[in-house]
């Protein structure tokens, strides 16, 4: 079909998720107008992409940018740090058991929003206004969204890429119901004496994980999920304190820590929307789902959002926003999105939890994987490919003879 005979894609909101929606539906041959403010380019966090995320990034071309920015991942080990009476063993995961030279790629949001940034502003396919969405009017055949500046845009398909409050989901008459957590996480980048090995170790405690991911040279990230009110007195520590208090919670297995400028705290929660679509709007990102940052999930999920709505949009290129094309997003997303957030909301929940049946749950599963190298194999190559997990099986896993 002609470039001018696909209907036009409004695309609201301008974080990882809208930017490479935006891309993604301009490089199937869209029109695409993304609404959302300049990018922001000073979120000092990091996110890990699993190879099938990165080759999406890849095709849309921007990768070849990011990759010497960022650190591979090919090594990812859980360690019971809980003091509980049922622990589990230190499960570790090695890409090289399945043949492949890494799980995926820990990239700076520092780099990861810009270059996508810049490659939506160069492509002739996007007209990106920087302005956001006042309000929407959802007809039978058409999006229409007003401006901030006053203006208007409509389309066949909105994609709400507007985040976890996501006015677009609301305009649409989908309804989340949300959860918040008591646990915040500490987020920050540190640098320390000994080689990572590009090895990233997520210690489990009973506030939540305690997640070092590698950067490039001797540095790394750190998600550590504590109580709100400890999230914020760690946070006011002077740098070496908190520098000695991060490398003891992490048995001083990369030497000396020196933590760099930068500290953020998220409250963490939840939310799931009870549909994916309705009303001329498709919810990619976090309009679709939010929990708890456990396993790298969170963008590596939007982006199979994003992946499945082009590719039943583009079966319907004249009307993608018809409520067949609708319906048919509605239902590929549903068990992945609730796999993913499920699994990911019990591991957080069975380390929160003082039940012993949650404990047990978590530490059979662990042991189960620990000891069985074929299972163990069997639940990374899933946690590569889309529709099932590496950690949300890991996590959540109840039922290991089942396969
Ligand atoms: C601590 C932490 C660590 C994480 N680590 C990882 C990881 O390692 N791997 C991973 O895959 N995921 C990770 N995640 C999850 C990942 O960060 C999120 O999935 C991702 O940032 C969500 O992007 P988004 O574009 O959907 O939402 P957002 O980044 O929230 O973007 C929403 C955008 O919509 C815009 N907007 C809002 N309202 C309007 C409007 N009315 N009109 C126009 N625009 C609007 C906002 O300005 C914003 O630009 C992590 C999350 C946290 C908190």
């Amino acid at each position: 079909m002609e470039h001018n005979d696909k209907a036009r894609i409004l695309v609201a909101g301008s974080g990882p998720a809208g930017l490479i929606a935006a891309l993604g539906f301009a490089e199937a041959g869209f029109d695409v107008t993304l609404v959302g403010p300049e990018a922001n380019t000073a979120d000092g966090r990091t996110t890990a992409l699993m190879n099938p995320a990165l080759k999406v990034l890849d095709r849309l071309g921007v990768l070849a940018e990011l990759r010497p920015q960022a650190a591979p991942l090919k090594v990812m080990r859980i360690v019971d740090a809980t003091r509980r009476l049922i622990r589990s063993p230190t499960v570790t995961f090695r890409a090289s058991e399945i043949d492949e030279e890494q799980f995926g790629l820990n990239l700076p949001n520092k780099a990861l929003i810009p270059i996508l940034a810049r490659a939506v502003s160069a492509h002739d396919g996007i007209h990106w206004l920087k302005s956001t969405v006042e309000s929407w009017r959802l007809d039978a055949d058409q999006a229409h969204a007003r401006l901030a500046d006053g203006s208007e845009v409509s389309a066949s398909l909105a994609v709400a890429a507007d985040g976890r409050l996501s006015p677009a989901r609301e305009a649409a008459g989908i309804r989340a119901s949300a959860r918040s957590y008591p646990q915040s996480a500490l987020v920050l980048n540190f640098g320390h004496r000994s080689e990572h090995g590009f090895v990233s170790t997520e210690f489990h405690t009973e506030t939540g994980p305690f997640t070092q991911v590698p950067l490039p040279g001797r540095r790394s990230s750190l998600v550590w999920v504590v109580k709100p009110e400890t999230a914020q007195e760690l946070a006011a520590l002077d740098d070496a304190t908190l520098s000695t208090r991060i490398e003891e919670q992490m048995q001083s297995m990369l030497g000396r820590v020196s933590v760099e400028p930068g500290r953020q705290v998220y409250p963490l929660s939840a939310a799931s929307p009870g549909r994916f679509a309705q009303n001329r709007v498709a919810l990619v990102g976090e309009a679709a789902h939010v929990f708890p940052p456990i396993g790298a999930q969170g963008l590596n999920l939007g982006i199979r959002d994003i992946e499945d709505l082009i590719g039943i949009a583009s079966e319907n290129s004249s009307d993608p926003g018809s409520r067949r094309t609708l319906a048919a997003y509605d239902t590929r997303r549903r068990p992945d999105i609730w796999a993913r957030s499920g699994a990911v909301n019990l591991l957080n929940m069975s380390l929160l939890s003082d039940m012993l049946p949650a404990q047990l749950a978590r530490s059979a599963g662990l042991n189960a994987l620990g000891s069985f190298a074929p299972l163990r194999a069997f639940f990374m190559r899933e946690g590569l490919r889309p529709g099932s997990g590496f950690r949300a099986i890991a996590g959540g896993l109840r039922k290991p003879t089942a396969h």
